[in-house]
């Protein structure tokens, strides 16, 4: 139980990989605040089911000010040790679409996958500061590494920026004892994943990857609870790429 007594929070904790990740650190003893956007059902039972006393909060990160109204109801439970940035949309958007079409979808995919994140980690840092330190894991993506497709660009320039400021923050706070990493999946056996298998074929998934398996839920849960164990320190900075090797670097 590497993770007993201490308090997590996860944004877009109902999602796939939210609950997945967040299975992992109720497993490990964490106490998990357990954000979601719309779906109180779903958080409801996702809280009942992990125990320890995980608790549910709402916040729709599109909105600007309600990323730091969900850090403060957060720390407003008691002393927060890690915040796991997982929420995360993936719009599409052409450039022959109109330009107001286009402004909107970058916005809302600026707004939703790193302005979020960058305002949680505002007051995520204030809050660890004070308790002499903390952990922040950012849930980025494959496309922030190596570039993405023509149709849904906002989604990996949004995951890129993820990168660096997960880079930026371990290299400026690490030193106060605040340390941040991020895992950057490729492919995930989501229902993403098996909707573009039933339209396209395995293959189309699959070729590009030397494995020709997807990373399933259960190893990215593994790996964010081992990151998060408070001995994994000199992981501080590191982007931790799980993607069959479908791209290395
Ligand atoms: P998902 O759609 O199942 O989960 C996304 C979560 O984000 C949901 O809980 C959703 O409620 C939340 N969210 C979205 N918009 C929100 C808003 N406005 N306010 C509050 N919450 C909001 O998707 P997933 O596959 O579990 O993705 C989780 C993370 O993993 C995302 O950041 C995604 O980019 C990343 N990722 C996924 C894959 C994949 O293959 N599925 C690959 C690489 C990275």
């Amino acid at each position: 139980m590497h993770l007993s007594g201490k308090t997590i929070l996860v944004t877009g904790a109902t999602g796939e990989i939210g609950s997945a990740i967040s299975r992992a650190l109720a497993a490990e003893g964490a106490r998990v605040l357990v954000h979601y956007g719309r779906n109180q059902a779903a958080a409801d039972a996702l809280a009942a089911e992990l125990g320890h006393g995980a608790l549910t909060i709402d916040a729709d990160l599109a909105d600007p000010a309600a990323p730091t109204q969900l850090w403060a109801k957060a720390e407003a439970t008691g002393p927060i040790y890690a915040l796991v940035n997982n929420a995360g949309i993936r719009s599409e958007v052409s450039v022959t679409d109109p330009l107001a079409d286009w402004h909107a979808v970058w916005q809302r995919e600026m707004q939703i996958n790193l302005t979020a994140a960058v305002d949680l980690t505002k007051a995520a840092i204030l809050h660890f500061r004070e308790e002499g330190g903390g952990r922040i894991l950012n849930i980025a993506s494959r496309a922030g590494q190596r570039g993405y497709s023509a149709n849904a660009l906002p989604y990996g320039v949004s995951k890129a920026g993820l990168i660096n400021l997960t880079k930026s923050i371990a290299r400026s706070f690490g030193g106060e004892g605040i340390l941040c990493s991020a895992i950057a999946p490729g492919w995930v056996e989501t229902r993403m994943a098996e909707e573009f298998i039933a339209q396209h074929g395995a293959d189309a998934a699959l070729s590009e990857i030397p494995i020709r398996q997807m990373a399933t839920l259960k190893e990215l849960g593994e790996l964010a609870a081992f990151a998060l164990r408070p001995s994994q320190r000199s992981l501080n900075g590191a982007v931790l790429d799980v993607n069959g090797a479908s791209y290395t670097r």
